[in-house]
């Protein structure tokens, strides 16, 4: 009880700051273990939701893809990011209920979207790597493509480079598998890991997402971050891999990339992870100006 009332108050000091500094450990362990404890109960109890961030490609700016991202509002702690809840997901089986959870959600809805006429899109999912060292990961995708009776191409798997290394051979295989079930794989914060190169060489992979801490030191004089930025971008072109750019927040940053002629970004600048109404809302405007820019064009002729 005493320590339930701790974590109320460490909550309230917004980072935690205040007990890291005091007693972290404990205060941290049993923060992990209440969450886990919650985290048991929040698919059923209906707390988590998806949120929907557009890929805009370049130069065009068209939008033909988006990243499914997770949600979990607490009714108490209110909302929790997923760079925290996941990890601690990651240490029990929780991790296989909730990628799951979200996989069939984004299913239903693209079936919803497909019978409403709401144009066609790839929605990428974050898939954690655990799921790859499961013999039946393959199996459990295509089971819950066929009961939603979606296109795997709709279907966009994200894993981290990080999360590979564990176990290579085993990964490479689920990989290999999906691949052949013609799902989209890409490669997520690349350049945060450790061996990266030789995944372009040995993996199958569509997509490689360039880490937003390489994106944001773009502009710093400092840093070789462009010219890393610049190599990446020629290198995975060269091996006709897709290349996005996430976290793209300021024009500096845009313009730099456009100079590279990457072919995809994500971030704040084009728009935040949206809530399903305002993404298709978002979706519906961009359309439109496509189909302005179509009619004004067509005036001149
Ligand atoms: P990620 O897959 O690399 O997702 C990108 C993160 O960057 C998202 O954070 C997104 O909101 C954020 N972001 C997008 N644009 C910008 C920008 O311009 N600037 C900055 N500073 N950030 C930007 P989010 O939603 O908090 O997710 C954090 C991480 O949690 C994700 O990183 C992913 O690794 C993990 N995650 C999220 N949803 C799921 C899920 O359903 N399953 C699994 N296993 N992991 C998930
Ligand atoms: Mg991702
Ligand atoms: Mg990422
Ligand atoms: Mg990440």
């Amino acid at each position: 009880k005493n320590a339930d009332a701790a974590l109320r108050r460490a909550k309230e000091q917004g980072k935690n700051n205040f007990f890291v500094y005091h007693s972290g450990m404990n205060i941290q362990t049993y923060r992990t273990f209440l969450m886990q404890q919650e985290l048991r109960n929040a698919i059923n109890l209906g707390q988590f939701s998806l949120v929907y961030q557009p890929k805009i490609q370049l130069p065009s700016e068209q939008v033909m893809s988006a990243e499914a991202l997770l949600r979990w509002n607490h009714p108490t702690w209110g909302p929790i990011s997923p760079d925290e809840f996941i990890p601690i997901a990651e240490e029990s089986d929780l991790i296989f209920e909730i990628d799951e959870w979200v996989l069939e959600n984004v299913c239903k809805q693209i079936n919803l979207w497909r019978n409403a006429g709401f144009p066609q899109m790839r929605i990428a999912i974050n898939y954690s790597a655990h799921h790859f060292l499961k013999r039946n990961v393959v199996n459990q995708i295509k089971k819950i493509l066929q009961q939603f009776e979606v296109n795997p191409n709709q279907i966009e798997i994200e894993i981290t480079e990080s999360a590979i290394l564990k176990n290579e051979d085993i990964v490479k295989q689920a990989i290999q598998q999906l691949k052949e079930l013609n799902l989209h794989i890409s490669l997520d914060d690349y350049g945060t890991g450790y061996s990266s190169i030789n995944y372009l060489r040995d993996f199958p992979l569509d997509t490689v997402k360039i880490d937003k801490s390489y994106i944001q030191e773009l502009t710093n004089p400092q840093k070789n971050s462009h010219i890393i930025v610049e190599s990446m971008i020629s290198l995975l072109k060269k091996l006709n891999i897709h290349v996005v750019a996430e976290g793209v927040e300021t024009e500096a940053q845009l313009s730099i990339l456009k100079d590279f002629q990457c072919e995809e970004v994500q971030g704040y600048i084009y728009s935040r992870p949206l809530a399903l109404v305002e993404f298709e809302q978002y979706i519906r405007n961009v359309k439109k100006r496509e189909i302005t820019e179509i009619t004004s064009s067509t005036k001149h002729i």
